[in-house]
Order: structure tokens, then sequence, then C-alpha cells
């Protein structure tokens, strides 16, 4: 099941939420700073733990103050033309941020899991938000299954707004 909504992720109930990080896993601005602040600074101390994480690549920790259970971190590309593999990359964040959900819920017997997505690479790492989007939402039709249950976060409207005709289009 895929839906959107718009909010705070970081107010998200649900079991997992990911978070837009970066390589060196040591919080940062938008929705990584906003993250850090409402897990409070047990999970920078466990971010430290994990040697940091690549491009597209995803790390799971604990969610400590958050209501979800646990936080995946990945590290989106930075856009620079759409040259650089970002298409790819971008893919590989939604694409791993999915296998260890489904490896969490295998893990710890659980029938369903839910995962709360940002819109990855699309604040300060510059990605269009039409493109990303779409990247998104094909990624995670490609690798769900009927166990697991996406909601893409926005945290503007005319964000949410690209999400809803997006999953219009595809119904
Ligand atoms: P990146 O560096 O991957 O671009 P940003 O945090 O700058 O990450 O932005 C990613 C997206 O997260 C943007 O669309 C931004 O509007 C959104 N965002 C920022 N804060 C929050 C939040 N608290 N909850 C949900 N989305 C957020």
């Amino acid at each position: 099941m895929i839906e959107v909504c718009k909010g705070d992720i970081t107010k998200m109930d649900v079991d997992i939420i990911v978070n837009a990080a970066n390589k060196k896993l040591i919080g940062g601005g938008g929705v990584d700073g906003a993250i850090h602040r409402a897990a409070g600074k047990n999970l920078l101390e466990e971010c430290k733990t994990l040697g940091g994480c690549e491009v597209g690549e995803a790390k799971m920790t604990l969610g400590y103050n958050l209501k979800a259970k646990r936080v995946i971190h990945t590290v989106g590309p930075y856009y620079k033309d759409g040259n650089h593999n970002e298409k790819e990359l971008l893919s590989n964040c939604y694409k791993n941020s999915i296998l260890l959900a489904e490896k969490y819920r295998l893990e710890n017997s659980l029938e369903n899991v839910s995962v709360a997505f940002p819109c990855i690479s699309t604040g300060l790492y510059r990605y269009p938000f039409n493109e990303a989007c779409s990247i998104a939402y094909k990624t995670v039709k490609e690798n769900i299954n009927p166990h697991i249950k996406v909601i893409f976060v926005c945290f503007s409207d005319s964000d949410y707004k690209t999400y809803e005709n997006k999953i219009k289009e595809n119904d």
C-alpha cells in the first residue's frame, strides 16, 4: 500500500521513518536535523558507531524518543546536472531502505511494517521535485510487498499535490 500525507515526519506514528542523511551520519540541516532533535542525542551516539554511509546505501538505528521504533538513514545524491548517476543513486535510496524495512519485519516476525519517507534529495541536495517524485514512486512500487505500507511525507502543499497527482495517474 502506498499513501501520501502532508506533515512533519518526526511526528509520524509508524514503525520506521527514513532519514535523508549525509555520508558521515552526524546530523545536519533539513529533515536530518529535525529527526535528530526529535529523537534525542542517543541517536547521534548510535549513528557515530556505524562508520558512515555511502550515497544510495541505507543503515538502520533505533528511534529513541521518536514514535517510530527505527530510523533508516539513507544518503541521497546531490543533484548536479542529471548526468552523474543521480537517478540510479536516488532510486537505490528507496530500494535499499525498503530492503532494510523488510529485513526488520522478518527478523521481528511482524506481519506488517509501516515506513514513512521524506522527499529525499529535494531540499539542500536540489533534486528537481517532479523527477524525484517519479523516481521515488516508481522504485517503491517495484520493491514493495503486501506486508509493507509506505507513506510519502511531504512538507509543503505543492509537494503534496505533486505526489497526489502521481498516485492518481497510476491508480
Ligand atoms: P536533502 O539534503 O536530501 O535534500 P533536506 O532535508 O534538505 O534533504 O530536504 C529533503 C526534503 O525534506 C525536502 O522536501 C524538505 O522540504 C523536507 N523536510 C524538511 N524537514 C522535514 C520534516 N520535518 N518532515 C518532513 N519533511 C521535511
